[in-house]
């Protein structure tokens, strides 16, 4: 009888292989050498993130009141846990690892034959219940390390992303205002643009809100080939946060959905603007952005130390009401305005914040 038509045998290859790779797959993983590296090499790149915030808090990031308290708690709670970590896991090597050696020395013992069918399925019972244990220690190692990784990751993701949008304002065109923090950025498209879309970016600050065209426009096309292109980099849209009258978010498209953030806007010549955000935030996130500092409320993504919590953020205080060179009365200015100007004389006042 050939291999092919014995199915005792068929089983017991079977039995055998799969207690194979059970046996394989426990004893890599007995060690949980990944769940305390997930905490120890964390631990290493603590220092670096610590610099990368100061470093961003330096650059004028005043977000995040969190960081620093997160920083010091992760710092503090890491050779703890890495000790714990390797003091549990080395236990639990303790308890699996003569199993995983009974097995596996039954297994080479046991030759792969019909008449061994049933011992070699009982083996393979016994290598999936180790591999089973050795999972389940990984699976308690893992919830002991995740106080520690979700915070650290998210630490770092936020610190990264400081830095991306520090660089942003950085690259921009315009200029800053004295004592105006910059806060987001998005790449996006400016779908109702005079002339039509429009791509680049939107920059948020405590006190304006801004879109910057660029892009790189092909000039002249032959064939395929592009002889000519135009690199754009203009700020469109420079409006204080007042400017805004209201935000709303909405998706479009049924698979890849668009993030839409449409803007109406009151005391000035622009209506309403339609955004599509493409830099991976959800639509609703940059509307909750836009109302948060469209109605002061933006002061508790402040960090403490770096700027005093309070609804009148970016409020103007003191505002002139008449004007310096002709008398006029001024309109009233709107929050994260910097310069009222004269609507008759055309005179520029400058604002202070509290
Ligand atoms: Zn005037």
């Amino acid at each position: 009888m050939s291999d092919q038509q014995d199915p005792e045998l068929q089983r017991a290859k079977q039995a055998a292989a799969d207690a194979d790779r059970a046996l394989d797959a426990a004893t890599r993983g007995c060690t949980f050498a990944d769940e305390v590296s997930s905490v120890a090499d964390r631990q290493v790149k603590l220092a670096e993130v610590g610099a990368e915030l100061t470093r961003a808090r330096s650059r004028g990031w005043v977000w995040g009141p969190d960081l620093a308290d997160t920083h010091a708690r992760l710092l503090a709670a890491a050779p703890g846990l890495v000790d714990q970590l390797r003091r549990e896991s080395g236990d639990a090597t303790q308890r699996v690892r003569g199993r995983i050696e009974a097995c596996r020395a039954r297994l080479s013992r046991t030759p792969v034959s019909s008449a061994n069918r049933s011992d070699l399925e009982a083996i393979e019972e016994e290598a999936e219940a180790v591999k089973a244990t050795v999972e389940q220690e990984a699976q308690r190692l893992d919830a002991l390390a995740k106080p520690f990784v979700e915070p650290f990751d998210r630490l770092k993701k936020d610190v990264g992303e400081a830095h991306e949008h520090l660089d942003r304002f950085d690259e921009a065109r315009f200029q800053l205002a004295p004592g105006e923090h910059p806060f987001v950025t998005g790449e996006c498209a400016w779908q109702d643009a005079p002339g039509g879309v429009v791509n680049g970016f939107l920059y948020l600050t405590d006190k304006r809100i801004r879109f910057e065209q660029k892009e790189t426009i092909k000039t002249k096309k032959f064939l395929f080939f592009t002889a000519s292109s135009e690199d754009k980099h203009e700020c469109l849209i420079d409006e204080p946060i007042g400017n805004i009258a209201a935000s709303d978010d909405s998706t479009k498209g049924l698979v890849f959905k668009d993030q839409l953030v449409t803007i109406q806007w009151q005391n000035t010549r622009l209506k309403k603007s339609v955004f599509d955000i493409n830099s991976g935030e959800s639509a609703k996130l940059w509307d909750t952005w836009i109302e948060e500092l469209r109605s002061g409320q933006i002061a508790h993504r402040m960090a403490g130390g770096v700027a005093v919590p309070a609804p009148d953020h970016g409020m103007p205080v003191d505002a002139p009401t008449r004007c310096t060179a002709c008398d006029a009365n001024l309109d009233a200015p709107v929050r994260g305005m910097t310069v009222l100007v004269c609507r008759y004389c055309g005179q520029r006042h400058d604002l202070r914040f509290a």
